[in-house]
């Protein structure tokens, strides 16, 4: 199965656990989501593979006219992992409705929340009663318990779901702040060699995570091992890892981006597929995810704002 690169590791597991092999695709750097050219390439190499998971990162939307038509030309579905996008759109058309299959998370850190749990969308009424019975351990239809495949408990519980469907009229309201936040970054951060997590023309994010990356030229020397960091300061230059460790000297959370899933050695030994260099690890090295939490007041952000520009003295 093709997936996306760039991603939380969730993407990928389901992949493993169905005895499947990922192939992991590039990202380009419109979108940060899958790169139409690399998953062009992935189907010259292996013709073969009929599903494609493409993720909408940090709330943005895949260019799906592209990978739509390169998957319909190659007879493949797309499993849609949109968990971090409720809300946003692409061309008018909301997140969630782009796979054969999409999927939706209302974990803890999601824009919607019930603790955990998810959502699986379809327009396939034969997938949706598959994935209700095999969620609800594949009870056959006899007056009796009677099973004839393997089932899971994927159940939502009631309580879980009516804390999910109170905050549904909300969303609005919730993609509002993150938009605000957002733009208050992008202003706070024009004059720093910093760009925001690019909108692509026709999307409307859900703006899930603010997300930047520092410009090659101020990136100060950074080295990333598998479990720890160094970074040497340089004047007028910084790295992810500096800026966190200042965000977090005012009690303040920012995270790295999502690590690679090439780089993870769990996978090392699948393939990766790139068009233009590889646009995920270079994301990765000079990318973060700033404060985002919608409850964050406008002077909170000011002082995470101030931090970050410190950095760069
Ligand atoms: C959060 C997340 C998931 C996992 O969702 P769960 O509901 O926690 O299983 C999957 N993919 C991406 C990209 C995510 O960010």
């Amino acid at each position: 199965m093709f997936c996306s690169d760039l991603t939380f590791i969730a993407s990928s597991n389901p992949i493993i656990y169905e005895g499947a092999e990922p192939i992991f695709i590039d990202s380009d750097y419109k979108t940060w989501n899958m790169d139409p050219d690399a998953l062009e390439k992935a189907f010259e190499k292996y013709p073969e593979v009929k599903h494609v998971i493409t993720v909408n990162l940090f709330g943005t939307p895949c260019d799906y006219d592209k990978i739509r038509e390169i998957c319909d030309r190659h007879n493949a579905v797309i499993i849609e992992d949109a968990a971090e996008s409720l809300g946003a759109n692409y061309k008018g058309r909301c997140a969630g409705t782009f796979g054969e299959i999409s999927v939706i998370s209302f974990n803890g850190n999601k824009i919607i929340t019930g603790t955990e749990g998810g959502m699986l969308l379809t327009d396939d009424i034969d997938t949706a009663e598959k994935a209700r019975k095999w969620s609800t351990q594949s009870r056959d239809c006899a007056p009796w318990y009677q099973h004839s495949e393997t089932g899971y408990n994927y159940r939502m519980s009631n309580i879980v779901a009516g804390v999910i469907r109170g905050q549904i009229p909300y969303i609005g309201e919730h993609i509002a702040a993150k938009k605000r936040i957002y733009e208050r970054y992008k202003e706070g951060f024009k004059d720093l060699p910093i760009q925001m997590q690019p909108v692509p023309d026709d999307c409307e994010p859900n703006y899930w995570l603010s997300c930047m990356t520092i410009n090659p030229e101020a990136m100060c020397g950074q080295k990333l091992g598998d479990t720890e960091y160094t970074y040497k300061k340089e004047s007028g230059k910084s790295c992810p890892m500096e800026i966190l460790e200042a965000i977090k000297t005012i009690n303040a959370e920012g995270r790295p981006l999502w690590k690679p899933m090439h780089l993870q050695k769990l996978f090392d030994c699948y393939d990766y597929i790139t068009a233009n260099g590889d646009v995920g690890s270079d994301l990765f090295t000079r990318g973060l995810c700033l404060p985002s939490d919608n409850k964050m007041t406008e002077a909170q952000q000011k002082a995470v704002i101030k931090v970050v520009c410190a950095c760069f003295e």
